[in-house]
């Protein structure tokens, strides 16, 4: 029997006006569930509801939020087994993969439940005799927030735990194509404590319910996570309306080679984030650029290493690799691996369909070399399992190229040189820089953010996460 989950709106659960069916993207088969669509009144309701639970919320106890949030997330750690495969399940990651960004989300809020008790401010002496300056935070008001399908519920949790922690009602849409992930912590934050109206969630398409959010005037604030092209959008339509906003965007991140590199370290750390969670991060290495003493044995290895990936079903034990999230995707991911044929790229392995028992988005992982960095594989962001070489002559040639791109999410170098890594860190035009550590793979405890077209606005997480979702008060008082 398949059954059907509904918005949340104002603290009951309300049917949509349409239903879609969340599909499996290793088996099209296996339905998970028929998840609600809202529209555009339903939208509008969810935000009222948001807008009425407000004021109360904003100056509610530090320690009911905290109570709230610490709630949610063990309830969330709790069940990261059956949220972790719901999430394989629904986005094509593997199960392991799943059950780690299920303890992410739980630890988010945990985090942030930590943080409502950290709610300091400051006084400053005032400048003029006898007036006292104070600095304090509140909340922006109403959050609407947007998210992916790639982190299911890693994102939805990185986004909704500090907008509650900091006094903020939150109007929640999820990404089309996973649905579940978010429907389940909805209905954990529904249990938690939290009033009605505090938290909505409303389902459905970007053109009607996404753009529905951002361009309602009882929204503060937007952060979304997305597509360049969506983001630049929404942010036009705030700077319209004076709204405040944050947006995370792709990512075209380069991982140097050196030629002293430890080449085991190397290999392992490019194959793991270009290819793992079948390259879809916004943190993926897409661009490996690699020095001329290295190059043969890199991309040797790197093939060998390829080879033992096992691309398959993303509940089954043994794959490394799930398939492609969906149809349109997986076009995508191929028609970038024609486009990189065509500019005159050699593709070394994969970079086809694979056909597998059950019906599902499976590919190849493909390695290109022989790429140069005014190539469209090298400046676009594909969103798969692509991941291209560009071979360079020493460490300088590799950080012009690392920076030439408009993306600046993350970078990475492999070297066992304290020089060249020290100037990397810093001359480094990305907004996360690893070394001798994937570029995809970080803290939840810590900012995170690009810089150029990858990240508009304040950082997301740790503590920085309060500079988008308070908004700052100075009070002067004379006794
Ligand atoms: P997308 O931009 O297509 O959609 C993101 C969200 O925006 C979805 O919920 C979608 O329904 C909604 N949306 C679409 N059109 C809208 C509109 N006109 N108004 C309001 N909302 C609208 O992105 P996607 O395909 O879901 O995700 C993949 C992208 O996300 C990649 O570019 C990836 O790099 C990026 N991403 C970035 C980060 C980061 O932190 N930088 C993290 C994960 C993913």
């Amino acid at each position: 029997m398949i059954i059907r989950h509904d918005n949340l709106i104002g603290g009951q659960w309300r049917p949509g006006f349409s239903y879609t069916a969340n599909v499996n993207p290793s088996d099209l088969n296996d339905v998970i569930g028929e998840y609600a669509q809202a529209d555009t009144g339903q939208v509008h309701e969810a935000i009222e509801a948001a807008q009425a639970a407000s004021s109360a919320w904003a100056i509610s106890g530090i320690q009911v939020r905290a109570d709230a949030l610490d709630k949610i997330g063990n309830e969330i750690l709790v069940r990261r087994e059956e949220l972790g495969t719901l999430l394989a399940r629904e986005e094509g990651k593997t199960k392991a993969e799943g059950i780690g960004e299920a303890v992410r989300a739980g630890n988010i809020f945990k985090f942030f439940a930590a943080e409502c008790l950290r709610m300091n401010g400051e006084t400053i002496p005032s400048v003029r005799p006898g007036i006292t300056v104070e600095v304090t935070r509140e909340p922006v008001g109403v959050v609407g927030i947007i998210t992916p399908w790639n982190f299911p519920i890693a994102i939805p949790a990185w986004k909704v735990a500090p907008a509650l922690a900091y006094g903020n009602c939150v109007v929640l849409k999820p990404a089309e194509l996973v649905p579940g992930c978010a429907w389940a912590l909805a209905e954990i934050i529904s249990r938690s404590g939290i009033p009605a109206g505090v938290f909505n969630l409303v389902m459905g398409s970007g053109r009607i319910v996404g753009d529905g959010i951002v361009n309602h005037p009882g929204i503060n604030a937007i952060s979304f996570t997305g597509s360049q092209g969506v983001g630049a959008q929404i942010a036009l339509s705030c700077a319209n309306n004076l709204k405040k906003v944050q947006l995370e965007m792709g990512g075209k991140n380069p991982q140097i080679i050196l030629d002293d590199a430890d080449l085991n370290i190397a290999v392992e750390l490019s194959v793991q984030s270009a290819f793992y969670s079948t390259g879809q991060r916004c943190t993926a290495s897409s661009r490996l650029i690699v020095t001329e003493g290295i190059y043969q044995r890199f991309i040797e290895a790197t093939i060998a290493r390829m080879s033992k990936i096992t691309v398959g079903h993303a509940l089954t034990a043994g794959t490394d690799i799930g398939p492609v999230s969906s149809k349109s995707q997986l076009d995508q991911d191929l028609n970038y691996v024609d486009i990189a044929k065509s500019e005159g790229g050699r593709l070394q392995t994969g970079g086809e369909r694979v056909k597998l028992a059950t019906d599902g988005f499976y590919m190849a992982p493909a390695l290109f070399t022989d790429t140069t960095t005014a190539m469209r594989i090298n400046r676009e962001e594909v969103f798969g399992p692509v991941a291209s070489v560009i071979r360079v002559k020493d460490y300088e040639e590799a950080l012009a190229i690392a920076n030439d791109t408009p993306f600046g999410l993350s970078a990475g170098i492999a070297t066992t040189s304290l020089k060249y890594a020290s100037h990397f860190k810093r001359h480094s035009q990305a907004g996360m820089v690893m070394v001798n550590l994937p570029t995809a793979g970080v803290d939840y405890h810590v900012p995170f953010g690009g810089r150029k077209g990858s990240s508009y606005g304040p950082r997301e997480q740790g503590t920085y996460a309060r500079e988008f979702f308070t908004t700052v008060k100075t009070a002067y008082t004379l006794p």
